[in-house]
């Protein structure tokens, strides 16, 4: 595995991985109306129609529930090869 690149900020970034498909895998406090069901019944994080995950601020695009946020998000890797990926995909289509 690649390691994650020390260039890469939160900062420069659109919140890029918070588009990604976010499964509810643990308990974490993540509020009711920020989730969704996906077409499994597995509770999910819901998408808003520009993409973005509920919980992100629009101004800021911070996480509005960082405390609770969910595990896959506590997870994520800023520089890991998943980030890169969103990153790279994100610039493709702005
Ligand atoms: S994709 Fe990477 S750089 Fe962008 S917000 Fe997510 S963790 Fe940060
Ligand atoms: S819960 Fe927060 S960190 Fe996770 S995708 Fe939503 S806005 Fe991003």
């Amino acid at each position: 595995m690649n390691a994650p690149s020390p260039a890469v900020t939160c900062d420069d970034c659109a919140a890029a991985c918070c588009k990604l498909e976010v499964v509810c895998l643990t308990e974490t406090g993540v509020p009711r109306h920020f989730t969704a069901r996906d077409a499994w019944g597995a509770v999910v994080m819901e998408r808003l129609d520009d993409g973005w995950c509920a919980a992100l601020d629009r101004d800021s695009l911070l996480c509005r529930i960082y405390e609770q946020r969910p595990l896959l998000c506590r997870e994520f890797e800023m520089g890991g090869p998943d980030c890169l990926a969103e990153r790279e995909a994100a610039w493709h289509n702005s």
